[in-house]
């Protein structure tokens, strides 16, 4: 069984430790900012447009990283319960099975376990956002012509979280009392990629009820 190292020495609930932004950084008060009309009790639809005068890139960059990092930590919270024996296959009930693909060990898209997957792929997330040729933070380097290409592929695969844990762990969710806050999780990073586009409608599907339910489809 193929554990990552930071599964094996990090057991704490976090997973992996947050990446942060710069203080100081123009991205940081970007960062603050969002976080703030968060906070306000907005409208997550509003919340998620582009404040005017802002660069798109360094929008979707301040929330590819949040979303990892809020995601990650959801997922951490419930890995416990997310096992080998549980989710031998990663999947979204049994009309959707994911497969792993990257460009180092599994070249065609391999069959994974739930966790296994989890694992390759908040690695992969967190490899991209730490390359600063991918994921520049200093103030003048532009950001690469594949940018939104790179972080619609995260995005994406992001989204499986969603779907594996709202599918497979809906009542562990229950039980620890996190149901509001992953719901406003997944809520906000709904009207994220739908506002910019970033998610193909094919990937929405598996979970296309719920934002139905909450009258965010369409
Ligand atoms: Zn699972």
């Amino acid at each position: 069984m193929a554990l990552c190292l930071k599964q094996v020495f990090n057991k704490d609930k976090t997973f992996r430790p947050r990446k942060k932004f710069e203080p100081g950084t123009q991205r940081f008060e970007l960062y603050k900012k969002a976080q703030a009309s968060l906070k306000s009790g907005l409208d997550l639809k509003a919340v998620v447009q582009l404040p005017p005068g802002e660069s798109i890139n360094d929008w979707i960059a301040v929330h590819v990283v949040d979303f990892f990092n809020r995601i990650n930590l959801i997922y951490g919270t419930m890995s416990e319960y997310c096992t080998e024996r549980s989710c031998p296959i990663m999947s979204g009930g049994l009309k959707y099975e994911y497969r792993w693909q990257d460009d180092s060990k599994y070249k065609k898209p391999t069959k994974l376990s739930a966790p296994q997957y989890m694992c390759m792929l908040m690695d992969w997330i967190e490899m991209l956002i730490n390359n600063e040729d991918v994921f520049p933070t200093r103030i003048g380097v532009p950001f690469p012509k594949q940018f939104q290409q790179v972080c619609t592929k995260i995005l994406t695969r992001l989204f499986r979280v969603f779907v594996h844990v709202y599918i497979h762990h809906f009542d562990s969710i229950i039980n620890m009392g996190a149901e509001a806050h992953v719901n406003t999780c997944y809520k906000h990073f709904y009207y994220f990629i739908r506002e910019f586009s970033l998610i193909d409608h094919r990937e929405l599907e598996p979970l296309v009820r719920m934002a139905l339910g909450w009258g965010g489809g369409g």
